[in-house]
Formats: structure tokens, sequence, C-alpha cells
């Protein structure tokens, strides 16, 4: 199949090729791959919204459902102008694979609406996410137990509170309306450390790769984060937060960031903070004061770096300018970001790629933990925290009292830490993280031939859609 020329394939097929790859390795009963690739159903919706002018105009949406094996099915909801059918499709399928690599007990689904969003007003936004939820309501597909979207592209907690107002409008007497949707403000059934899930996935991924100096080896690199050069794709939700967390706490240099409208560059380090502060206010890195500027966004991508991180959109690097990357490790923050035949072009050079559907999988970890707490009704360690304070006291006290010296200010915070909402969401998702990481390394090793990272994450995802299956039937 490798041999084959193919440029121009869609998303979705180049989502199937590379799943493909991680059939190979697996026995399965004749039937059982196609029903495990197949969408199971696709809804395109067009619905009418009256604009602040006076004017009607008809919106395109769709939401897929890839594989319900696993209810509810959970996926982001994308606005974007450049959002069809066959991304969503390839998206959802995506989700599919994420969920089972990370464990967490979802089928795949993703929502998408054909829109600009900065051509409308908020008042204009909110009635057209309103009526597209309405849509999805009526048809069967949002519920707490069938269908469950999240933010993506384009979306935040802003948009997952109007479509959890408008469930509860359309069901009034559904006690868990909360849970019909994920990502929503924390002061409305959303919870805290959502927002900035995703980012820190991959800085919990990053960092568990750097505990692997084996993994390091392979991509050519050395010893942990500190001072290693990043080129980031994408100061979004995805790349503010994993730029920031990696160079605040971590030690690593943004030497380049890639917007829609070109590249700044900084070899001393970018500070991501102020140049999201400034894109907000220009709408446009253009002009960061300290930083050389370039309007050819894409000739950053191919910046001699030690990481590449593309937190932007699909198909970013492709056969056209795969040859001219200048690093060794790609991290896929966005879904799809690099298609299939430039995946094989840089796994035949050997670079190494941390695939999509593994590293960005934070953000639907923690909206698993929101969904729990909605169904719950309770903050998480609510009913532990003032235990764990008093716990702490005593086991200082005790301490002081048995060796007659002060306990020192550093290990007395972590003796008096409590388990709150942010401090439990923060180990559930770097647990799971790792966890996820030690089953692909187990996947990538158990032959004599080492796969790749993508291969072995797929592989561990279709072993659980797999057993699924065989378990309950199709
Ligand atoms: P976002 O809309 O918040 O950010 C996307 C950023 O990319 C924006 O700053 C935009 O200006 C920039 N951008 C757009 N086109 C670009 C281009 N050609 N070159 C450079 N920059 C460009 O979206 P997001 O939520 O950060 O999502 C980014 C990617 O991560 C998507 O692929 C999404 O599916 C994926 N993802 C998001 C989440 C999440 O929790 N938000 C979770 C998993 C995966």
């Amino acid at each position: 199949m490798t041999t084959l020329t193919r440029s121009r394939l869609s998303f979705s097929q180049s989502v199937n090729y590379m799943v493909n790859r991680a059939f190979e390795h697996l026995d399965l009963p004749p039937g059982l791959k196609e029903q495990i690739m197949a969408c199971n159903s696709v809804l395109q919706v067009q619905f009418p919204v009256r604009l602040d002018n006076g004017e009607y105009r008809t919106f395109t949406a769709w939401r897929a459902v890839h594989s319900d094996h696993r209810v509810p099915v959970k996926g982001g909801m994308r606005f974007a102008p450049h959002v069809r059918q066959d991304e969503v499709m390839a998206l959802a399928a995506l989700m599919t694979y994420k969920c089972a690599i990370v464990n967490v007990p979802y089928g795949g689904a993703k929502g998408g609406l054909l829109i600009s969003p900065r051509d409308y007003s908020d008042e204009e936004l909110e009635r057209i996410t309103r009526r597209f939820a309405r849509e999805l309501i009526s048809k069967g597909y949002i519920g707490p137990a069938v269908n469950v979207p999240a933010p993506d592209m384009g979306t935040g907690p802003r948009e997952m509170a109007w479509i959890a107002d408008t469930y509860k409008e359309m069901h009034p007497d559904e006690l868990n309306y909360f849970a019909s949707v994920t990502g929503k403000p924390v002061a409305n059934g959303g919870i805290r450390g959502r927002t900035e899930a995703t980012g820190r996935g991959i800085q919990y991924v990053l960092r568990e790769f750097f505990r692997h100096p084996e993994d390091v080896k392979m991509a050519d690199l050395t010893g942990d984060l500190d001072g290693k050069r990043i080129v980031i794709q994408g100061l979004g939700n995805v790349g503010y937060h994993a730029a920031k967390f990696l160079s605040e706490e971590d030690g690593a240099k943004i030497v380049a960031i890639i917007e829609r409208d070109g590249v700044i560059m900084n070899e001393k380090g970018l500070p991501v903070e102020a140049v999201k502060a400034y894109l907000t206010e220009h709408d446009s890195v253009q002009g960061f004061p300290g930083a050389a500027y370039d309007t050819d966004g894409a000739k950053g991508l191919e910046l001699a770096c030690d990481l590449l991180i593309l937190a932007a959109l699909e198909a970013q690097v492709t056969l056209d300018n795969v040859d001219n990357l200048k690093t060794s490790l790609v991290v896929e923050a966005a879904n799809g970001p690099v298609t299939f035949d430039a995946d094989t072009r840089l796994r035949q050079r050997g670079v190494v790629i941390l695939p999509d559907a593994f590293v960005n999988a934070g953000g639907v970890t923690v909206s698993y933990f929101e969904w729990i707490k909605n169904l719950s009704h309770i903050r998480f360690g609510r009913m532990a925290r003032r235990l764990d304070e008093q716990h702490g006291k005593r086991v200082i006290e005790a301490l002081e009292l048995m060796t007659g010296k002060k306990v020192p200010d550093e290990f007395r915070a972590d003796l008096m830490l409590q388990t709150d909402e942010l401090a439990l969401v923060r180990s559930g998702l770097d647990d799971t993280m790792r966890e996820a990481y030690q089953e692909i390394s187990e996947a990538r090793h158990r032959t004599n031939e080492v796969l790749d990272f993508r291969t072995a994450a797929y592989y561990v995802a279709l072993k659980k859609i797999t057993r699924t299956h065989l378990d309950m039937g199709v």
C-alpha cells in the first residue's frame, strides 16, 4: 500500500491508511476491520438564522458518529470556514481511537459548523450555536447518555454553555443536563483545568518522553526539556497552553511561533504570554516587539529546531514540504497535521512523530472527568479537602514533637497540600497520559520490529475496540 503515490488523499483516507498499518499486526475475524473503520452515521443539517441586520442566512453543519461501541460518543464541535463532511468524519474516527488509547470509555464523534466566527457578532453566534444545538438535540445527536460535544477549533466554554442551556430548555426534567456537553465554564457545570487540558496533556506526554532515554536518543536528542528549541504552529487554545507550560515550567525555548498571518522568531525564546496578549489585541503576530517577522508562515515549519509542535490544523506537513523539515521530533498537538504520505517519508528518515490520537488526548480525558462530575453532582475533593488539611497538620505536629525541630517550609507546604479539584484533575491527567505512554511503549517493543509511536498507539486502540466488539457482539 505504501508504495503507491498518493499526494491528494482526503483527511479520512489519510487516517484510515495510518490505522491500516496497525491492523497488519492484528489477527482478526474477516470483516471486523471494515466494521471498526466504518463511520457509523453522519447527520448533515441546514438551518436558517436571522442576523442582526434582519437578513436570514442558511448554515450547513455536521455531526458524525464514527463508532458507538461505547456510549456516549464524544467529540468536539468545530466552527471554521473550511469544515467539510469528510473532515468531520476523519476527526470522529480519530476520537474513537483516541478515547481507547487513553482508556476513556466513549465512542468517537465530531461536529462541524461551516462558518467564519469572526464575521459574526456575539449575539449572532449565540443564536447560531443554539439553533445548531436544537437541530442536534431534536435528532438524538446530543444527550448525556448518547452524544456529548466539547470545544474544538473556534469554540470554547461560552459555546458549550449555550449548548448546555439549550439542552436544559428542551429537556426541563433531565437532572443530568449539564452532562450533555463538556468544556463548560467552571461556574456552570465545568471543571477546573479543562480549558488548558489539551496543552497540559502535551506537556505531560513530553515529560514522559524525556524520561525514556532510549526514545530521546531515537529522536537524536539528549537530556530533558530544559533548553530545547521549539517551533510551534498555532497559538490558539492548544498551542498557547502547551507553549506556555513548556517554556514557563520546563525551561524550553519557544524560538518561533507561526500564526495565520506569518511567523515571529527569536533565538533567545519568545515570551508566550506577551505574544498571546499581542495576538489577541492586534489579531496578528506581525510587529511583536523584539522578534523577527516573516509573512510566509509555512516557511516557519522548515526552521531548524529540536521539537516542532503542530497545534493549528490538519494537513500542514505534506509531500510538498516534508523534505524541508529540520527537526527530529514532531508533536501532533492538532488533529491530522501530518498527511499519510508525509508521515511515511518522515518515518523513513527516522523522524519521531508523537501522534495526535495520543498526544492531544488531554482534552477528552478532562472532559471525561467533567462528565463524571456532572453525573455525580459534586465537585471532586469537596468532601475530603478539610480532612486532608487536618491530616497534614497532625503529621507536621507529630514530626515536630518527635524531632524537636520545626518542619522546613517547603515540606510544610507539601504536607498541607489539599486535594482540591484542580490538583485531582492534574493528577488524573498526568496518570492517564503516562499510563497510555507505557501501553504504547509496550506495544512498540512487543516484537523484534520496533513500531513507530503512531502504529503502536493505533494497535493499542484497536486491541481494546476489538475486545469490546468480540465480547459484546456487533
Ligand atoms: P483554536 O481555534 O483555539 O486555535 C487554532 C489556532 O491556529 C488559532 O490561533 C489560529 O489563528 C491558528 N491558525 C489557523 N490557521 C493557521 C495557519 N494556517 N497557520 C498557523 N496558525 C493558524 O483551536 P484549538 O482548540 O487550539 O485546536 C487546534 C487543533 O487542536 C485542532 O486540530 C483541534 O482539532 C485540535 N484539538 C483541540 C482540542 C481542544 O481541547 N481544544 C483537543 C484536541 C485536539
